[in-house]
């Protein structure tokens, strides 16, 4: 006789939630009731907290200028301690367990060592474990190269294992557990009065992420989007979860009734301003400049073009992440004679503030809120961008704080 199979659940504990073993007991006792609902469960984990930075910090130590397929043979490691701790706490309360490392799943990315990308994932093997039994303890953020190493996935990128796990093995629902019970109209952690969000469109969750909201990779919102994997963002903390579903879930537009114009503030500080004053103004020049910088992978975020008074020259000033500012200064310098600037000035000490919501699709006057919101606390902006669901300013990070929350309390999302 045919048995037919449970419907599969993923669950991911990031890094304070698996923080010491102490924290994988209750991560072990939440999954139990989810087995015991009758679900096949995937459990991902994150390393414990701190502990990838710790070992980003000791390749770091060892040469500035190591290869990025060692920096991944080291920076993966976190994630095996914890999948291993996790499988003995839930052998240790009767719930057969085993733990995969992304090789042995396996997680197949491509070759891009720090950063990967998911291309397949090989579920036989959990599969059959789920029919013996077992859960399934998968190490978060480890892939497979082509060519046979241990790849990651990103700063943060547990999550995208989780939900493309979640993709592969057509789970009902992968639940992301973090340090929060949800995602907020803005970070909680800076905002007293943010507000939890019940649902948020995978658009708008998309554009939070890629803004700064870190709640979740923004990968990993992208795999959601593209699979429609229902995720939900919940506590692990909070001893009454699991029974009513108190998240927030990541959910088609269509899935929501409340109809908001914008949905929530993001902030990043990875960011840098760089302006090449007086570059000529003809044609070809914005090719000249952003070509090879794009040539270089350095993204170049936001752009603003100012002309000079003599008509002949502009300043050209844009955007970078931290991350890529030296090289940026460098790819500019090497082809100064193609572009032809007098000066390079920058300034690392910005913020990118942006609001969020998909109301902005049917409704004006959103920028303008944000322009006079900001110019009533004395706040200058510096550049500003916008999509269809999105304006972005940039201002000194000293203001971080006060614009946030002058913008929230603006566009009425402050909690009563
Ligand atoms: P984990 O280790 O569980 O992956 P992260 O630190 O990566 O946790 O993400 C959770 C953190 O995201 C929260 O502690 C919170 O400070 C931050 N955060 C930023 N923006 C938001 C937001 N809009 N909603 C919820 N959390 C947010
Ligand atoms: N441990 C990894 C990091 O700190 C992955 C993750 O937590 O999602 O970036
Ligand atoms: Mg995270």
């Amino acid at each position: 006789m045919s048995v037919s199979p449970k419907p599969v659940l993923v669950m991911k504990f990031g890094g304070t939630s698996v923080a010491g073993v102490e924290r994988i007991r209750k991560v072990a006792a939440l999954v139990k009731r989810e087995v015991e609902n009758g679900y096949d469960v995937a459990v991902v984990v994150s390393a414990m907290s701190g502990e990838t930075n710790k070992l980003v910090a000791f390749t770091r130590e060892a040469s500035p200028l190591h290869d990025a397929r060692e920096y991944d043979a080291i920076a993966s490691t976190g994630e095996n301690v914890t999948a291993g701790l996790t499988a003995i706490a839930l052998d240790a309360i009767g719930v057969p367990a085993r733990s995969w490392a992304g090789w042995q799943v396996p997680i197949k990315t491509d070759g891009v060592h720090g950063s990967a990308s998911i291309l397949d994932i090989g579920t036989e093997g959990i599969k059959e474990r789920f029919a013996q039994g077992f859960v399934a303890v998968v190490a978060g953020f480890q892939g497979i190269s082509p060519e046979g190493r241990v790849t990651t996935l990103g700063r943060g990128g547990s999550d995208t294992s989780a939900v493309a796990l979640a993709a592969a093995l057509g789970a009902e629902r992968c639940d992301i557990y973090t340090d929060v019970d949800g995602v907020y109209t803005t970070d909680p952690r800076i905002v007293a009065k943010a507000r939890k969000l019940d649902r948020i469109s995978y658009e708008e969750m998309l554009e939070m992420a890629s803004l700064g909201a870190k709640v979740l990779q923004t990968r990993s919102v992208e795999v959601a989007m593209i699979h429609r994997v229902k995720t939900q963002v919940l506590s692990s903390f909070d001893e009454s979860i699991g029974d009513n579903l108190p998240g927030t879930l990541v959910c088609d537009e269509d899935e929501i009734m409340e109809k908001r114009l914008v949905t929530g503030v993001a902030y990043s500080r990875d960011e840098a301003k760089i302006t090449l004053v007086r570059v000529p103004d003809k044609p070809g020049i914005a090719a000249a400049i952003f070509s090879p910088l794009a040539d270089a992978g350095i993204n170049v975020d936001m752009i603003v073009q100012n002309v000079s008074d003599d008509g002949r020259t502009t300043d050209m000033t844009f955007t970078t992440g931290k991350a890529d500012f030296d090289r940026a200064i460098k790819v500019l310098n090497d082809n100064a004679a193609d572009i032809g600037f007098t000066r390079i000035a920058t300034d690392q000490n910005v913020v990118k503030v942006s609001v969020i919501g998909v109301g902005m699709r049917t409704h004006a006057g959103v920028a303008q809120t944000m322009f006079r919101t900001l110019a009533e606390k004395g706040i200058n902006i510096l550049v500003i961008s916008t999509s269809e669901i999105k304006v972005s300013v940039l201002i000194g990070a000293d203001y971080t704080e006060l614009a946030v929350r002058a913008l929230h309390t603006a566009y009425g999302l402050d909690a009563e």
